[in-house]
């Protein structure tokens, strides 16, 4: 009797909730991924971002040979494709993991409406997070819309541990096979073969041993003192385990794990509160979540009324200055250089960068959010938007305006101005005074063929509260 199991965006086999509870029912379980045209060809995908997905399939499909089975790659139309899979290979159901992504539930809902009408059995399960949406509410079964009262109560739940290890599993035979890709399964394409150019190397190697391994290395060293290198964009001091959690290429089970043992372990006052202030980062990846499932809107747009008809200036030119890292502001190119050339940023410039589109330049944040979608490895529809409604202030939020001036940004957090040298090799000669404080003569600035200040921070921070203020007496 077989499973079929259908992955999206766990691309492991170890500690895998659904995976697993097939495990308990049968050995018979083949693996599928279905490349979903909608996703592929829709304007917000990045090249990195499907080289990442690409290497961890190859990874998933040795993991899967290695152990007895198969994962087949189907390319179409989710309700039609996996449903036609099953059938054909008579599956007795079709296991899969939740996803809180408006257009996944909106999938999800027809893949299973077909699978009933074909009479074929379905499972879900929540596996991404340590706690489902209706798991973390408030006393009175409300949904969190603020933070610390979320990180509050879900700290406090209990995690699950890892599930065990599956050691064996039983395919299909050539037969089966032969009828699977009469049904369209095929071979693993490249990203290249999807029309995706990648030939940067990426931050994390794909698949479950690089992000296990990377894991490891950052419960050896960095942990201990993230709390404190976190913010400096010049240093490895973060786990650089997004795209892994992001593609579920590593459990977050397995991830908790690790860190709540080092917190056990540890009597260090400094190292408790590195750990704590790492699980909060996840408590955040979870938070937005929640939020996106509950609030599927925020995926379309602002959150808090003042936003939704804000007047943003929208200027073209500075968008495009924006894009390519030429601002004349040395911190905000710096960290726009490094997504354009790696595919992905520190989070302190995440921060710097939103602010200054939104705040500084008066620009749509969906612009930014959409531009980040079409460059990151790790881009992730909760926590992108959730970074940018933030910035914005759009969001959830309850905090006043956040506006960071790029310079104390800078000479707080790349005091030494290492960062800003690394991706502004033209900058490299100049004081790091300059560098920080962007405090550089129209005369420096063309010799090394640098831009001026595309606008002045303080009047356009100004020119942004004097809008809000407009808009908030008017909504
Ligand atoms: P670590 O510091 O090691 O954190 C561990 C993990 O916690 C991360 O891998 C991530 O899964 C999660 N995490 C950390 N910070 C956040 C956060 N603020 N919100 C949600 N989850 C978090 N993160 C993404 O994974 N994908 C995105 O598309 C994304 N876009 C962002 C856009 C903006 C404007 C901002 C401000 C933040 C964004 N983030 C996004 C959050 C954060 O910047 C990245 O998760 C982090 O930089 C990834 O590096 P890391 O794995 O070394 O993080």
């Amino acid at each position: 009797d077989l499973i079929l199991f259908w992955h999206r965006r766990d691309l492991r086999i170890s500690d895998n909730i659904g995976l697993a509870t097939a495990y308990q029912q049968t050995q018979k379980i083949v693996g599928v991924f279905c490349l979903d045209p909608t996703i592929l060809n829709g304007d917000a995908i990045a090249p990195a971002r499907v080289t990442y997905m690409i290497g961890c399939l190859e990874k998933l499909q040795e993991h899967y040979q290695k152990i007895g089975s198969q994962l087949l790659i189907i390319k179409g139309e989710p309700s039609q494709v996996i449903p036609n899979l099953a059938e054909t290979l008579q599956a007795q159901a079709v296991f899969f993991n939740l996803d809180v992504e408006p257009y996944a539930k909106e999938r999800d809902k027809k893949v299973t409406q077909i699978l009933q009408g074909k009479g074929i059995k379905y499972r879900n399960f929540w596996d991404q997070l340590l706690h489902a949406p209706n798991d973390i509410l408030t006393q009175s079964n409300k949904v969190y819309t603020i933070y610390t009262p979320f990180w509050k109560n879900w700290s406090q739940q209990k995690k699950a541990s890892p599930t065990p290890k599956i050691e064996k599993l039983q395919g299909l035979n050539e037969q089966e096979l032969e009828l699977a890709s009469k049904v369209g399964t095929i071979n693993l394409p490249t990203a290249k073969d999807l029309g995706f150019i990648w030939e940067n190397p990426l931050l994390l190697e794909p698949g479950e041993q690089a992000a296990l391994e990377r894991l490891e290395l950052f419960i050896d060293q960095a942990i201990n003192e993230y709390q404190e290198q976190r913010n400096y964009p010049s240093v490895d001091g973060t786990s650089q385990l997004s795209a892994a959690l992001k593609f579920g290429a590593i459990g977050i089970r397995t991830v908790w794990q690790a860190t709540s043992d080092v917190y056990e372990n540890s009597r260090s006052d400094e190292v408790r509160n590195s750990v704590k202030a790492w699980q909060q980062e996840l408590a955040w990846r979870e938070f937005y979540q929640h939020c996106m499932y509950f609030f599927p809107e925020l995926a379309k747009g602002a959150y808090r009324k003042e936003f939704k008809e804000f007047p943003w200036e929208n200027n073209d030119e500075h968008f495009q200055a924006w894009c390519e890292g030429k601002t004349g502001y040395p911190i905000v190119d710096a960290a726009m250089r490094q997504m354009n050339e790696i595919g992905w940023m520190h989070n302190r410039c995440r921060m710097i960068v939103a602010s200054f589109l939104t705040k500084d330049l008066i620009i749509n944040w969906q612009l930014g959010e959409k531009y980040f979608m079409q460059k990151l490895f790790d881009g992730d529809l909760s926590a992108n938007n959730g970074g940018w409604q933030w910035s914005a202030s759009s969001g959830m939020d309850p905090k006043p305006l956040r506006i960071f001036n790029p310079a104390s940004q800078a000479q707080k957090f790349d005091p030494e101005g290492e960062y800003i040298r690394q991706w502004l090799p033209e900058l490299r000669s100049l004081d790091t005074e300059e560098l920080v404080t962007g405090k550089i003569s129209p005369l420096e600035r063309h010799r090394c063929n640098y831009p001026d200040p595309i606008v002045d921070h303080n009047e356009q921070q100004r020119e942004f509260k004097r809008r809000y203020q407009q808009i908030k007496q008017n909504v």
